[in-house]
């Protein structure tokens, strides 16, 4: 495993530096990171002699398909006396071509740059002619999904009846996009994103093998980013190394990367979950001021956002999908109790809201700081719960003089009394009251400073019961919070 490869072209070689990505590929099955049930069901079908005649290799990008699509292609012709079981040697000479891509015998091709009817009849051309050296002929098309409808029903008829000595591995990130037709003659195999822990640990073998020295913290920081991707993932390291030499500290991978630590993430949360709008402005002008990728900063506030839901509604049963340490967990369940589930599902759709919003806002601060101060309110859910079982029992209440109603009204327009309404909500209801043009109003209401929205909103536990009939707005306003707090 590992083992250094001289026969990198010479782009991917500086001054004999093989980037990582390329040196640590798989060359054996046992070597893919996070795929047990593909590198199981294939040595079977090798091992018992069952092999279909096209293979389908689906899958995200950086997960092994390519990888796996030359193993199993050496694993087919390779002539090596000390193979290992059906594994291929690597030695021999029929494995080093593949490797190298220059096999005669193994065909590959792009369908990325290739998509033409015509470059598959060129290809396939020769699909009658014997091996020249191996068992078979092995044609590898990536990214099969790409192929025109024309070059689908060329390569169909062949994939319908090929002849014996012919092999098809067809790899793609799209299977939807794939024709039933050559779907159903294809023995599939899906690929898996990589879990954090695997990618973390395999940088850290590498690092190892390297003698690299990252600081800790550094390694997962990566593996986050990579999303699953094992290749991404050692391309980042080089990137990072790159940088910043041999020991990578958490601040290099903030600025090479442009991120934001999981522990400052993890406090800011905290901060909001204790009322402090303050702290949530200063983060964000932070974000700004330093010239980091806002929505990525936001990206990651959904993704530790998903966790805390997990840690508290599932617990230790949350499984691999919750891609944190046994370490973390503690940390987690304590600012996750902090906002409890509904808190927290509040959290992940202002967010999610907030980075939709902020790539196209002619002012994306204050979408950004607003977001931060609505967040801030989130401990103010109690009250509000406690202010749609009070206007529960105004609706079941006699009706009141209508003058009473009038005094009584503690908020006029559509809009429900949220203690979180968005800076300019108040002014937009008065505008839309008064039969004044919106446009201007609400061009004003995105520059009010934030800061301004709780005293523009009394907190709701001041809002006076009203005793009367309630206006069809409020009815309005109960069945929504009434969603929002009973429907779960
Ligand atoms: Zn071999």
């Amino acid at each position: 495993m590992g083992r250094p490869v001289t026969d990198a072209p010479t782009s991917e070689r500086v001054q004999g530096y093989t980037v990582l990505a390329r040196k640590y590929r798989p060359k054996r099955l046992s070597d893919l990171i996070g795929q047990p049930h593909v590198v199981q069901a294939l040595s079977n079908a090798l091992s018992s002699g069952r092999v279909a005649q096209a293979f389908l290799l689906t899958g995200s990008r950086g997960t092994g398909k390519t990888s796996t699509a030359r193993i199993l292609a050496s694993a087919l012709n390779c002539l090596g006396a000390s193979r290992q079981g059906m594994e291929p040697c690597g030695e021999c000479a029929s494995c080093r071509d593949v490797a190298r891509g220059e096999d005669l015998d193994v065909i590959e091709m792009d369908a990325a740059s290739n998509s033409r009817v015509d470059d598959i009849r060129q290809r396939l051309e020769s699909i009658d002619t014997r091996p020249a050296r191996g068992r078979y002929r092995v044609y590898i098309i990536d990214e099969v999904h790409m192929l025109s409808a024309s070059a689908f029903n060329a390569l169909l008829k062949t994939v319908e009846e090929p002849p014996a000595h012919v092999k098809f591995i067809l790899a793609t990130t799209n299977p939807e996009k794939i024709p039933e037709t050559i779907l159903s003659r294809c023995q599939r195999y899906d690929f898996r994103r990589v879990t954090l822990g695997d990618i973390t640990q395999r940088l850290a073998e590498i690092c190892a093998a390297e003698k690299l020295d990252p600081q800790e913290g550094v390694l997962r920081m990566v593996a986050e980013m990579a999303e699953g991707g094992m290749r991404d993932a050692l391309s980042r390291l080089d990137q990072l190394v790159a940088f910043a030499g041999a020991r990578p500290s958490c601040d290099d991978a903030e600025r090479v990367f442009g991120l934001i630590g999981r522990k400052r993430l993890m406090e800011l949360l905290e901060q909001l979950a204790a009322g402090d709008a303050r702290a949530g402005i200063l983060f964000a002008e932070a974000v700004f001021d330093s010239g980091k990728d806002v929505a990525e900063v936001l990206a990651a506030l959904v993704g530790l956002t998903r966790q805390l839901m997990l840690v508290l509604a599932a617990g230790e049963a949350a499984g691999p999908g919750l891609d944190v340490t046994a370490e973390e967990v503690p940390a987690l369940r304590r600012v996750a109790q902090r906002y409890g589930l509904e808190g927290l599902v509040y959290l992940a759709e202002l967010l999610t809201e907030c980075r939709q919003r902020v790539r196209r806002a002619a002012f994306p601060r204050v979408v950004v700081e607003t977001t931060f101060v609505k967040l801030s309110m989130i401990g103010n859910l109690e009250s509000l719960e406690k202010l749609a079982a009070r206007m529960d029992e105004a609706a079941d209440a006699p009706v009141a003089p209508a003058r009473a109603q009038v005094q009584q009204a503690p908020w006029t327009g559509e809009e429900a009394p949220t203690p979180w309404t968005e800076p300019g909500g108040a002014a937009r209801a008065q505008t839309h009251e008064a039969g004044v043009a919106e446009g201007p109003a609400k061009a004003k209401a995105v520059v009010t400073p934030p800061t301004h929205a709780t005293a523009q909103n009394p907190p709701a536990a001041e809002i006076p019961s009203a005793r009367r009939s309630p206006t069809e707005a409020e009815q309005k306003a109960v069945s929504q919070l009434k969603k929002t707090f009973r429907a779960k």
